[in-house]
């Protein structure tokens, strides 16, 4: 690199075929990324729309390994060899679309383009197909572990086409996270199946972080604790089927005392939880797919209802009778049953919450013919993300037993651990219900195991009360394939079968 002088920004000498891969955006996560390859000892080049990010990462990190630095984006790409890669970590949605359209122009079949930002599946399925046509590989990739995670080793969720896959696996394995020595990282299935996977990883991080939040709630509001002693619970559970990388941050987010007031932490803290988006996109998507999710919605909608400023504030105004019942401790072993027992809610909801995400990808590999290996998914979301946790071993192996499970909750491990939780947490979820303190993701994922288990819905009567107002006829239960209709509005109400 040349520095004219201090003030002038520095030019970067051009350095054609060097690099083994590209990296286009050099934000929190993109330099993190790049520092990664280079620590791994791969020759990366760096780009940046502003320089001054390119300059800032030369100037700190260039002893860390190969760094090909360009000032201008035809000198990135020349630099790359063939077939090239290129990484892109910019923002979704426009900056995305606009990287791509720069880097189309500049390269040649057979290369490829890697979108490792969280963008919706769909628009990677549209780009893929559109750069497929010009002969590049498109990957839409998921990276998930935040800013230290693609430093240190995040988890890797790449698409795209198999042959892009030889090229770029042996690189992403080698900068992913490993757990007993395997990477976790593998080539998730073709097209947007990369950024699906991610976009479900965040909705069960968007699960499993309400569930979470919703015991903190139950054991410093129904079971008394102070916030240091629910972080002692908490830390306790490290020790169970629990253990993970949520449990552990929990932990230490309840134990941080704030230093201007004196209070936790958790009580200086606004309570409106934010959110990027993907909670969004797993439920809409999960809509669209006819698959339920109930646990990622609900920990969506309890976001929005936190947020939701004017409502929250005019409801509590109206200061109505919500006859909440007190509920007290006899004893201090009621009041450890009832801690316990939250535990038991806790890792219920977490298997109902998991094998809704599990489904929603069964459902969309089927679909988009992905041939997604679920198992894998487990397996490589148990180091470098934020879902990281010690149960995801017993997905993979469920998986590994009966690769064609129809619901997580039928793996013998699962159905056990479901048997041995769900007397305790019925109870979590009544005395929830009559002290007003709220546990809506408890809640319902309660009911969706309680809605699978059922062998008669009440959406019997449903299908009658769509006949009656809309002609949607009905199947009857000694011929389903019939179609049938009531002629409601006729005297005598005479039942036709109409094929
Ligand atoms: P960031 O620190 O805000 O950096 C954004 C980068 O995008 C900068 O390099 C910026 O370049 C570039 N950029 C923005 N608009 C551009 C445009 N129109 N053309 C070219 N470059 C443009 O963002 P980040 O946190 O690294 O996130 C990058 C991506 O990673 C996002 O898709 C995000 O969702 C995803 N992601 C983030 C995390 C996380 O924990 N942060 C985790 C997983 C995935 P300038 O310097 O020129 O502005």
């Amino acid at each position: 690199m040349t520095a004219t002088n201090d003030a002038a920004p520095t030019t970067f000498v051009p350095q054609p075929d060097s690099a083994d891969i590209g990296v286009y955006g050099l934000g929190v996560m993109g330099a993190n990324l790049a520092r990664n390859l280079a620590r791994h000892g791969h020759a990366v080049a760096v780009f940046n729309r502003t320089p001054v990010r390119t300059e800032r990462l030369m100037s700190r990190y260039a002893s860390e390994g190969t760094f090909v630095p360009a000032t201008e984006l035809a000198d990135f790409v020349a630099s790359l060899r063939r077939p090239r890669v290129a990484i892109i970590m910019v923002q979704a949605g426009g900056a995305t679309e606009a990287v791509i359209d720069q880097l189309r122009e500049l390269l040649e079949p057979g290369d490829i383009i890697v979108d490792a930002g969280n963008t919706f599946y769909k628009d990677t399925q549209r780009r893929e197909a559109s750069l497929r046509e010009q002969g590049i590989h498109f990957v839409g990739m998921g990276v998930s572990g935040g800013e230290e995670g693609a430093l240190l080793g995040p988890s890797i969720m790449p698409g795209g086409t198999e042959d892009s896959y030889r090229r770029l696996g042996p690189m992403l394995e080698s900068i992913s996270a490993h757990v007993d020595g395997v990477p976790c990282c593998t080539h998730v299935g073709p097209d947007g199946a990369g950024h699906f996977v991610k976009m479900v990883h965040n909705g069960i991080e968007y699960a499993d972080m309400q569930l979470i939040a919703e015991a903190y709630n139950l054991l410093r509001h129904v079971a008394g604790l102070s916030v240091a002693e629910v972080a002692a619970v908490f830390c306790s559970w490290k020790d169970s089927e629990l253990d993970s990388y949520l449990i552990d941050i929990t932990t230490e987010v309840l134990e941080r005392v704030d230093p201007a007031t004196g209070e936790p932490f958790v009580d200086v803290v606004v309570d409106a939880a934010g959110h990027k988006g993907t909670g969004v996109w797993t439920t809409q998507t999960a809509l669209e797919l006819g698959v339920a999710a109930p646990a990622i919605a609900e920990a969506t909608f309890a976001r929005a209802v936190s947020s939701s400023a004017p409502q929250r504030a005019a409801v509590r105004e109206t200061e109505i009778e919500a006859g909440e019942r007190e509920v007290t401790f006899e004893s201090e072993e009621d009041r450890q049953a009832f801690v316990d027992a939250v535990r038991q809610a806790l890792y219920g909801s977490k298997i109902a919450a998991y094998a809704q995400g599990f489904d929603e990808i069964a459902t969309a590999s089927q679909a988009n013919g992905w041939d997604v290996d679920l198992g894998a998914m487990a397996r490589i979301w148990r180091g470098g993300c934020i879902i990281r946790a010690r149960f995801l071993d017993d997905i993979t192996r469920a998986y590994a037993e009966e690769p064609e499970l129809a619901s997580l909750l039928t793996a013998p491990v699962f159905a056990s651990a479901l048997e041995d939780a769900l007397p305790a947490w019925r109870e979590v979820v009544s005395v929830s219900a009559l002290s007003g303190v709220p546990a809506p993701a408890f809640a319902s994922s309660l009911a969706y195991v309680d809605q699978l288990r059922a062998p008669r819905l009440p959406a019997a009567l449903i299908q009658g009360q769509r006949d009656f107002f809309g002609s949607h006829t009905y199947h009857r239960v000694d011929d389903p394939s019939g179609v049938y209709h009531v002629l409601w509005a006729q005297e005598g109400r005479a039942e036709e079968k109409w094929n």
